[in-house]
């Protein structure tokens, strides 16, 4: 039995293809100034400085994908080139902000950030992968994998605020009834409960020992590897599900979007809450644009401006 944290990795995001994406719009007949503007070419004096596979792929943000999917629509990538469009909106950052206002949302869908979460708990993966519009995930395998202890994430909730050290400080210790008082202190409950955890947890770290010994044959080297399977998911019941697990979590920018709003909230649970606000601050250093609208409230919970797009 051991203590974990929650961890956020993001480890793939798609990456406009410059070149490729200056071929097609040449196709649609774009002005060389709006190749230019949506597709600039190989600039030699980055060549020179970086090389040129980096000078060739300077736009690395998913946006211009998202930003390209929506004026394909209308062809409105310059004025003239649909006859019935006379005028656009020239920047992105006012394209985009057009496209999340009015909530045409499907251009979102585009664009794929991969995230390896590990170190969170059944109860986070029960509640994240209820989300199933616009997400892949691969879980970590309790039938497959077996354990040799059991690692789990101690909730905040538990965890002293300066509050409750200042309610302990300020206890008047010759009082009468200083015991019932003491025991009524948060930070006393949290450090109570915080033992009842961990004696869980070892608890069942223990039982599931006992398990693999009394099948030890059945699990040793030599034995299939279906047998294995079978016991190892047998035996993974008894194991509460604090357990710290983890996975790989793949979303659209439009999934990933509502997934931030719903579990960013003050309504969602302690771990999603967590994990959730640290992807959603990836995606607002990754994607300034496409999630420039999210900021706290009052209470400190981050809510975009325009809901469900
Ligand atoms: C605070 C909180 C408490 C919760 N409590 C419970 C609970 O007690 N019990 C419980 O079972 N769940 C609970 N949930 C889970 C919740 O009901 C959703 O299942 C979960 O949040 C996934 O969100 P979603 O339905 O928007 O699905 P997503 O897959 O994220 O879908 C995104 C959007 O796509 C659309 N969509 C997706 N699938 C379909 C479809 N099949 N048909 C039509 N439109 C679709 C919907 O507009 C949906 O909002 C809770 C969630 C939160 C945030």
């Amino acid at each position: 039995m051991h203590n974990v944290e929650p961890k956020i990795y993001l480890i793939s995001k798609s990456i406009p293809k410059n070149e490729n994406i200056f071929d097609w719009l040449s196709d649609l007949k774009l002005s060389d100034e709006a190749l230019d503007k949506y597709a600039p070419t190989i600039d030699q004096s980055r060549v020179d400085t970086l090389g040129e596979e980096k000078a060739s792929f300077n736009n690395t943000s998913g946006e211009v994908v998202v930003e390209l999917a929506g004026r394909r629509c209308y062809m409105s990538f310059e004025p003239g080139l649909n006859k019935n469009v006379t005028k656009i909106r020239e920047d992105i950052k006012g394209y985009i902000d057009n496209i999340l206002k009015s909530g045409h949302g499907s251009v979102l869908e585009h664009v794929y950030f991969t995230f390896a979460i590990e170190n969170v708990s059944r109860v986070f993966t029960g509640e994240m992968n209820r989300h199933r519009a616009g997400m892949a995930i691969s879980e970590g395998s309790m039938r497959y994998i077996r354990f040799d202890d059991i690692p789990f994430w101690m909730p905040n909730s538990l965890i002293d605020t300066d509050e409750d050290i200042k309610e302990m400080e300020n206890l008047e210790f010759n009082i009468q009834n200083r015991e019932g008082k003491i025991n009524a202190c948060t930070s006393i409950k949290k450090m109570k409960s915080q033992e009842l955890f961990r004696k869980a947890f070892l608890q069942a770290e223990e039982n599931y020992k006992e398990l693999c010994e009394i099948w030890k044959n059945e699990l040793s080297e030599t034995s299939t590897f279906k047998m294995k399977k079978h016991l190892t998911s047998m035996m993974r019941r008894i194991i509460p599900m604090g357990v710290a697990t983890g996975g790989i979590w793949t979303g659209n920018i439009r999934a990933l979007r509502h997934i931030c709003e719903m579990r960013c909230s003050e309504a969602a649970e302690e771990e999603i809450l967590l994990v959730a606000n640290q992807i959603l601050e990836i995606m607002m250093t990754e994607e300034p644009t496409l999630f420039g609208d999210f900021g706290k409230d009052e209470k400190g919970f981050y809510q975009p401006k325009h809901h469900k797009v």
